[in-house]
């Protein structure tokens, strides 16, 4: 049967709980669906939307934009980012377990998803979206005030990087230089109207998550790890320094989870199970586990996310799933007034009532 808008909705008509359609396009072999949750879950619909129409005669990519409203934080009269509703940090206990690629995924992925995105490197000392995004180029101003930010794939993109003159020195900057840059990149850069600002922050509990939480009331952090102990210890320590400036954690990603060889048999590189300990840890859930796949970093090192370059991939739709669960959780945890709320305490000592945190020195 040929591939027809008619076959496409009648296939979805049998999804179960399907959400409100709109507009469904067919450019060749790609699907791509309009669509409304409706108070569903956007990850389970979405699921069901791809698997029912990816078996379709002749059907290479299925991809749903999410229309409809997505809450957002509490916005205060001063707040620099008055236009943006959702602020996520993203961040790790150490440097190399993929923060900036799964940063760059998950911000390709939301925009795919039919939001709208910006992405802010606030890994000031190591900026690694340029590369990851294929952008350089500096930002301008127009009105001598305001900067603009680059753009690339439909993306809002700011970093440091675009502001050094050798993109291949070390950042030599001091300390107050980069927080100032940093400040400068929340108040002074018209990002404008958007569903989500990411921001890729530093490895480690570093003074960068504290600076922003004073300076803009952030939706949450996006915590990422591999899975073995030596990662997740640091970890830890993020999280605790998030509860300690009441930053909530909405949720954990485990990266390099697993590798899958020619013959389709898993391997578990580097451990199992350290995704799931940050997230009890965090009392927050696991939002996803990605799989080590040379094309991410290929695709990386080209400067095209994966999501971009090949958004039909499996890899893809695991940060396309990533994405709707973030959306999904930002949904609930606004019906349920936690959006403002720092994250549980945790009960780190087994015993009965005895909740504490692990010490931070604030500063
Ligand atoms: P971080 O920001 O934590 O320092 P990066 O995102 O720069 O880490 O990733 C470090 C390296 O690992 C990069 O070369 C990147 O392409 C690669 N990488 C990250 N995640 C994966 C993955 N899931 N599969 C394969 N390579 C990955």
């Amino acid at each position: 049967m040929d591939l027809t808008k008619d076959l496409v909705l009648a296939t979805l008509a049998k999804v179960q709980g399907a959400a409100k359609l709109g507009e469904i396009a067919i450019a060749g072999g790609a699907v791509t669906i309009a669509a409304s949750p409706e108070g569903g879950s956007r990850e389970e619909l979405g699921r069901a939307m791809r698997k029912a129409i990816a078996v379709l005669d002749g059907v290479s990519s299925v991809e749903v934009r999410w229309t409809g409203d997505l809450p957002g934080r509490e916005i205060s009269p001063t707040d620099p980012l008055p236009g943006v509703k959702n602020v996520v940090l993203v961040m790790s206990g150490k440097g190399g377990v993929g923060k900036s690629t799964c940063a760059t995924n998950l911000t390709m992925a939301l925009h795919r998803a039919g939001f709208r995105v910006g992405l802010l490197d606030a890994d000031i000392y190591g900026p690694s979206i340029p590369t990851m995004l294929g952008v350089t180029g500096r930002p301008v101003s127009m009105d001598g005030k305001s900067i603009e930010p680059l753009s690339r794939f439909g993306v809002k993109l700011m970093s440091i990087g675009f502001l050094l003159e050798d993109p291949k020195a070390a950042v030599i900057w001091r300390g107050p230089m980069l927080h100032g840059a940093l400040q400068q990149f929340l108040n002074d850069v018209s990002w404008g109207e958007l569903d989500f600002l990411v921001l890729d922050l530093p490895p480690g509990t570093g003074d960068v998550a504290l600076t922003l939480s004073q300076k803009v009331k952030v939706t949450g952090a996006v915590v990422i790890t591999t899975p073995q102990p030596v990662a997740t210890d640091d970890v830890f320590k993020s999280v605790s320094m998030c509860q300690k400036v009441n930053i909530p954690i909405l949720g954990v990603v485990e990266n390099m989870s697993y590798f899958i060889d020619s013959a389709g048999v898993k391997h578990e590189l580097f451990g199992k199970g350290g995704g799931q300990a940050v997230a009890d840890f965090a009392h927050a859930p696991l939002l996803g586990q990605v799989p080590i796949d040379q094309s991410v970093r290929e695709w990386g090192d080209k400067g095209t996310p994966v999501v971009q370059a090949a958004p039909a991939s499996s890899i893809a739709r695991a940060f396309v799933e990533i994405g709707e669960r973030l959306a999904d959780l930002i949904a609930a945890r606004h019906d349920a007034g936690a959006a403002n709320e720092p994250g549980p305490l945790i009960d780190r000592s087994g015993g009965p009532g005895g909740r504490r945190r692990l010490p931070v020195t604030k500063g």
